[in-house]
């Protein structure tokens, strides 16, 4: 039976590897060859990695098994975290499996309605913050320092440890790297992470080169691209408007040293992906994922990549916000209870 990725890749995560793991058999998420957007993604093969099938919905279910694990076994009895939405979600749900108190707080008003619904259930204390994330994220820190609590943002360098499976697991389905990996940033932890998986693997020998990693930003919120602090970043995809990103560093370095780029999209073009993702894949992704396909898309259209293997990790799943698929999608039909209406309707 799958156990859950520190179980999987124990060999690679010699640190958290206790005999207390806290886990919800997280990763081994499905791996999907793309099939009808050959023309708008310069002939590439395709893949989406669709990390909305993480048990509570998104890839911070891998970094969460880690931190979590981490922190119980180290005794802490409380954690905390500033969260768009994802990070809340997944935390008090390792949190309350852990039986650990979890606090989170949220911007208000910012926050997909699916997501600030799991972390009510899972039962975190939710504080809402008059201010934006990186306002929350400041105070997270600030109140660290003051009372014994385990911060499980990215900035906890075992969510990293945990996320860089997601680049095993890719190499392990591909039986190679792919040659670019085009993924949403936000705080930019994943793509530092991603970037760290795929050098483990080759210094070990399990692939024989590395992909180029792509970050792709929101035009509202793209701090790393412009290379200036945004102040009020705006996006329709909440889960990476930020303004600051933690790892901004570390993104810069997995950029460079994978001779990657990045770019950013505007949300229209994010709401494009989304509907193509949906609508000619089957894949129903959150807002934010899909800019890994509008990143792509973009890049497409002065690129050449035929021939080339390119993957797209499709960050969270698109039931959290629902509230973005009805406002794109509200085109409902209504009918009364009978054939000849219906029929009426379908010709
Ligand atoms: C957290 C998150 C991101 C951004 O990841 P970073 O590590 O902050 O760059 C992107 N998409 C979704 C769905 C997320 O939850």
């Amino acid at each position: 039976m799958y156990k859950g990725l520190i179980e999987r890749y124990k060999d690679y995560l010699k640190d958290i590897y206790f005999q207390n793991i806290i886990t919800l058999n997280e990763g081994n998420t499905p791996f999907i060859r793309s099939s009808n957007l050959k023309d708008i993604t310069g002939n590439c093969n395709l893949y989406f990695k669709y990390e909305g099938a993480n048990p509570t919905g998104s890839f911070k279910d891998r970094g969460m098994t880690a931190a979590i694990t981490k922190a119980v076994n180290d005794g802490s009895k409380s954690v905390i975290c500033a969260s768009t939405g994802n990070t809340s979600a997944s935390a008090a749900a390792y949190a309350a499996r852990a039986g650990l108190r979890c606090i989170v707080l949220i911007p208000e008003g910012k926050v997909a309605m699916g997501k600030l619904a799991q972390a009510l259930v899972y039962g975190a204390d939710i504080i809402q913050v008059k201010g934006n994330f990186d306002e929350a994220l400041n105070l997270v820190k600030e109140a660290a320092e003051r009372f014994p609590v385990t911060i499980v943002n990215s900035i906890n360098p075992y969510r990293l440890e945990g996320q860089k499976t997601g680049a095993f697991e890719i190499c392990d389905d591909l039986g190679k790297a792919p040659d670019y990996q085009f993924m949403p940033v936000g705080n930019a932890g994943n793509i530092t992470a991603y970037w760290k998986g795929y050098k483990e693997y080759w210094e070990n020998k399990v692939i024989d080169s590395l992909p180029k990693m792509m970050g792709v930003q929101a035009a509202g919120a793209a701090p790393i691209v412009e290379g200036r602090v945004i102040k009020n970043p705006e996006t329709i995809a909440t889960a990476i408007r930020i303004g600051n990103p933690a790892s901004w560093d570390k993104a810069n370095a997995a950029l460079k040293e994978s001779q990657g780029a990045i770019d950013k999209v505007t949300d229209d073009e994010i709401l494009e992906a989304y509907r193509l993702l949906s609508s000619k894949e089957g894949i129903f992704a959150e807002p934010a994922s899909c800019a890994s396909l509008a990143g792509l898309i973009k890049y497409a259209k002065n690129h050449d990549l035929s021939g080339k293997t390119v993957v797209c990790i499709l960050t969270g799943n698109g039931l959290k916000d629902p509230d973005t698929a009805m406002d794109v999608e509200m085109d409902l039909k209504y009918i009364s209870p009978n054939i000849d209406d219906l029929m009426n309707v379908l010709s």
